[in-house]
């Protein structure tokens, strides 16, 4: 087996920073819960995304042939975010007058159309929950047959007293289950649940539940918490590398997953390594849809949004989101957006001299591209720490500006390291897309401008006319004209 350089990863679930060791190297798996396609995702989702991005981008880097599947949410997530209220995606349809899977449909677009934009790499399975429904009715019945579970009204809930008997439960998100026991509310002789810690695994459709499906037990939907169980274990096994997901999934999300794996099999440690991404905020609060803090990434690019002073660009706001480690929260502001601008622009502009330096028939600095590429490995290999590696880029950077004014010099081997070096941690770590690209109408940055064009139109057609000028007016300044014809629109540079 080949060697990999070492890399050290903070397990959520251990509390500790651990030697990445994969189960059946060079393969690695890694789940991560994907997007409720209810609605438009804010700038906080897309940061959470992009923490896995960069997993799973370093890993393949490092070499590893990683599995990655995130999963799309279409059915069984409720409004009170646990057993109770309508499904989230149901509701959109009854108030839209629309199918469930129209909705489903509109927002699994969008989010891709935001991944493409954010520069994200696509997992290799996008599997969704209403695609998995059997799967689900089959882990319901391990889990009844093992005893966790029971049935109550054609409903069927996990026994999360009983699992503790005989599992720990709690131990990812630290709660004590005698603290939990005691804390929760008493059940009114109504509730279908044995204990309110009890969570659905099945419910019993009403009438009025757009969504449903046959099962042993009734006509129904899954629990929300099922799907990822499902859909990590079936395509990544009983046993997997890495799990991910934003920090506020921990619990009830991921503790409820951890007891359904092992519930299931009765094999515990199902995930070897849990990751979670801490939340993006603004003045301290959490970024999130009913606070009323949360833009799109449609308004981050039009600027027409009240905590917005402009537009920004979705690689501004990729660099301003990797200069923070994803463990610790980062607060959204104005400032350290136009910051991040600035800094991305210098390293961009070094990238585009690299490409021209002189080459010298000896040159003095292959111990010193030697030692930024360990202060790269070394920065990324302590738990995926882009911050640091950012800033020996910019090591990097100074090195590139010293050789461009001939106060140092490279040989052509210096220059094909220090290539590869930063071509590899810049372009392919990071996923930052080279400034180059974004003048000459080449690739993603066409993409981008059918996407902005695309994203116009439909601030048009919603009458939006503030965020359809703001595009326009954006554009026209980066020297591209909007035609608009019948056939729709198009871009054109000046
Ligand atoms: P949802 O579509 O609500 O299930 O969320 C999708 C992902 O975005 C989950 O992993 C959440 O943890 C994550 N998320 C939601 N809000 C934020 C935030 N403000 N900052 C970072 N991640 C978030
Ligand atoms: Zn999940």
């Amino acid at each position: 087996m080949a060697d990999f350089p070492e890399l050290y990863i903070q397990n959520s679930l251990t509390r500790t920073k651990e030697l990445f060791q994969p189960l059946n190297a060079p393969y690695v798996g890694l789940y991560v819960c994907g997007p409720t396609v209810y609605s438009n995702v804010h700038l906080g989702n897309v940061r959470t995304f992009l923490t896995f991005d960069i997993v799973y981008r370093y890993l393949t880097f490092l070499g590893y042939q990683v599995r990655y599947v995130r999963n799309i949410t279409d059915v069984g997530h409720l409004t009170g975010d646990s057993d109770d209220g309508e499904d989230k995606i149901g509701k959109k349809a009854r108030l839209e007058n629309l199918e469930p899977m129209e909705i489903v449909q509109r927002y699994t677009n969008d989010f891709h159309d935001v991944m493409r934009v954010f520069n994200m790499q696509s997992p290799s399975i996008e599997p969704s929950a209403t695609g998995h429904i059997v799967e689900q009715i089959e882990m319901i019945k391990a889990i009844l047959d093992r005893g966790f579970a029971y049935e109550a009204n054609g409903s069927v809930y996990f026994n999360v007293r009983k699992y503790s008997e005989a599992y720990p439960y709690g131990e990812l998100s630290g709660r004590k289950i005698d603290d939990l026991l005691n804390n929760t509310r008493t059940l009114d002789g109504q509730d279908e649940k044995h204990d309110p810690l009890d969570f659905a695994l099945w419910k019993k459709a009403d009438a009025s539940h757009l969504m449903r499906w046959p099962s042993p037990w009734s006509e129904g939907f899954p629990g929300w918490h099922l799907e990822c169980s499902v859909m990590s274990t079936k395509y990544l096994g009983n046993q997997f590398d890495i799990h991910g997901g934003g920090m506020d999934l921990k619990f009830p999300h991921h503790e409820c997953e951890i007891a359904q794996n092992t519930g299931a099999t009765g094999e515990s440690n199902s995930v070897r390594y849990w990751m979670h991404g801490n939340m993006l905020t603004v003045n301290g609060k959490k970024m999130a849809k009913s606070e009323g803090n949360g833009f799109t990434p449609e308004e981050l690019i039009s600027g027409n949004h009240p905590l917005l002073e402009r537009g920004y660009s979705p690689m501004t706001v990729r660099f301003f989101m990797l200069q923070g480690h994803y463990a610790s929260t980062l607060d959204f502001s104005n400032e350290a957006l136009q910051a991040a601008e600035k800094g991305l622009e210098r390293l961009m502009k070094a990238m585009k001299l690299l490409s021209e330096l002189p080459i010298s028939n000896s040159g003095d600095n292959d111990t010193t591209i030697e030692k930024l590429k360990e202060r790269c490995q070394k920065a990324m290999g302590d738990d995926f720490n882009t911050p640091i590696l950012i800033s020996v880029l910019f090591d990097a950077v100074k090195l590139i500006n010293k050789v461009a004014d001939g106060s140092e010099s490279l040989s052509e081997v210096e220059y094909n390291s220090l290539t590869n070096l930063l071509h590899g941690y810049v372009y392919d770590v990071l996923g930052l897309t080279p400034e180059e690209q974004e003048n000459s109408g080449e690739g993603e940055t066409e993409g981008l401008l059918d996407f902005l064009v695309e994203l116009r139109g439909k601030a048009k057609a919603n009458q939006d006319w503030a965020t359809a000028d703001g595009i326009r007016d954006m554009l026209k300044a980066m020297g591209i004209q909007i035609k608009d014809s019948k056939e729709g629109s198009t871009w054109e540079r000046d």
